[in-house]
């Protein structure tokens, strides 16, 4: 089936943005594409969105989802919510049901209100405070009031569900699931955050020390420390640079033939900022090779860059004016104001950012594996600014759930199984600073394995670029964006 599926919406004019955004977003992610009418169509199957069912419509060619006004009133508010229920066995914030909606082949609870609550972040937004940039998993609202970490991903399977029984029942075709680039069944996009480039050997003897003294004291782990202490003395005596590493990365993602994205940072305004300066000619030079190899330069904000909007503005000036125009961005530390990072962006021209995931947890944040433009609640519009969900990354396994080797690769092979089942697109970050085996031993090995692994199951392994660019082309299709 190539015809887009038509949706009546039935609802006050003030909520149509917000519905349609919903709607719009978990159709776009599995590629089935949509029309709004103001009636059921004269044939073919259509969605109604309403309260209430008239018994003149086409009543048997249609999936009806409730849509319940108490549902969305939160959205007035600045509360959040504090209960959860279940229904279909899934767990919902909004529990209202609509009256004569069928429990079989309808969906009885207002699933958009629901959906909404999440790709929004509201529980993260509302609850901020302007001291904590960073979204910690064990503070979030999926540990407070156990909500699955895939919750929407979870509506969605719903929703696909309930279309394909009205296809059955109407005994016409469903369609197709959406395919990635290169016909693959589901992407994963590669990035390296530049956080460290030693400027000479006293870099390198202190960043030896730091890594030696977290595996014996933090991680308690000597094998590691020993592992990292061989490593340095071997990248020393080769006389290979064992932290900075982005050559060498390189290098090698060009004989797999693939490409990550890079972010580099500029800011300097935390104890946390990276430790080197893009005003250094030396440090300029060396990064220059990711432009020049044709890699996607990306703007790793700096740690408080969103506290004040001219500050990020200024960094995205100044990566532009010494190595090249960032289209794609994460902040370091994945510290950050939610408003303020989207509108700056939105400002500069950064078309995509990696920034929403948690540090202290693998998978999703927005309850979302696909991408999504995040939501502008004070001016009722999506953001112009692409979310490729981070739902990886090198420090997240090993400093926050302390894990390494086969224990680590479960963990990377299991996301990526359930990526590959939901056709789904997130993002990773490995820093460069493991591939010298000096650091995290093994974990540059996991890296190079999860590309196997990811094309050795259908999926393809790729930069922000090439994904932003083929979703937006896709995002033609759908009238929110
Ligand atoms: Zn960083």
């Amino acid at each position: 089936m190539s015809q887009p599926l038509p949706i009546v919406l039935r609802c006050t004019e003030a909520l149509l943005p917000k519905i349609r955004y919903v709607f719009d977003t978990l159709f776009m992610a599995c590629g089935v594409p949509v029309i709004y009418l103001a009636q059921p169509p004269s044939t073919g199957p259509w969605l109604l969105y309403g309260s209430a069912k008239e018994v003149s419509w086409p009543l048997d060619r249609c999936l009806a989802i409730a849509h319940c006004p108490k549902s969305w009133q939160l959205f007035d508010s600045y509360a959040d919510i504090d209960t959860t229920t279940h229904i279909f066995g899934l767990t919902t914030v909004f529990p209202e049901k609509a009256p004569g909606f069928d429990r079989q082949s309808d969906i009885p609870f207002d699933l958009v209100a629901n959906a909404f609550y999440f790709l929004s972040s509201w529980s993260e937004r509302v609850g901020s405070n302007k001291e904590q940039t960073r979204c910690i998993y064990s503070n979030s609202i999926f540990v407070r009031l156990n909500i699955p970490q895939d919750i929407v991903d979870q509506y969605l399977e719903l929703l696909i569900k309930q279309l394909h029984i009205l296809c059955d029942r109407l005994e016409i075709e469903k369609w197709n699931s959406l395919e990635w680039p290169q016909g693959a069944s589901h992407a994963l996009i590669l990035s390296h955050d530049v956080d460290f480039i030693p400027a000479n050997l006293i870099d390198i003897a202190k960043q030896g020390a730091k890594t030696i003294l977290r595996h014996l004291v933090r991680q308690r782990d000597p094998v590691d420390a020993l592992r990292a202490a061989t490593g340095l003395t071997l990248a020393l005596l080769q006389k290979r640079d064992p932290y900075g590493c982005v050559p060498e990365i390189i290098k090698r993602e060009k004989e797999l033939g693939v490409q990550a994205s890079f972010q580099v940072a500029v800011g300097h305004r935390h104890p946390n900022d990276v430790n080197y300066r893009i005003e250094d000619d030396s440090v300029r030079d060396y990064l220059r090779l990711i432009p020049d190899a044709g890699f996607d330069l990306c703007l790793h904000g700096s740690y408080r860059s969103t506290e004040k909007p001219a500050w990020y503005v200024e960094e995205a000036a100044l990566l532009t004016q010494r190595l090249g125009k960032p289209l794609g961005s994460r902040q370091h530390f994945l510290s950050f104001n939610y408003d303020a990072l989207f509108t700056a962006q939105e400002q500069v021209g950064i078309q995509y950012d990696m920034s929403m995931g948690f540090p202290d947890r693998t998978g999703p944040r927005a309850g979302f594996s696909y991408p999504y433009f995040p939501y502008c609640l004070k001016e009722d519009r999506p953001y112009n600014v692409l979310q490729l969900n981070l739902f990886l990354m090198d420090v997240t396994l090993r400093s926050y759930m302390n894990l390494k080797g086969i224990k680590a690769w479960e963990v990377i092979k299991s996301t990526l199984d359930e990526l590959r089942h939901k056709r789904g697109c997130v993002s990773t970050v490995w820093h460069p600073i493991v591939f010298g085996g000096a650091r995290d031993p093994g974990y540059d090995r996991l890296f190079w394995e999860m590309i196997n692994y990811t094309r050795e199951t259908g999926g393809l392994a790729t930069d922000g670029r090439s994904i932003n660019a083929f979703w937006r082309h896709h995002a033609k299709n759908y009238s929110s964006f």
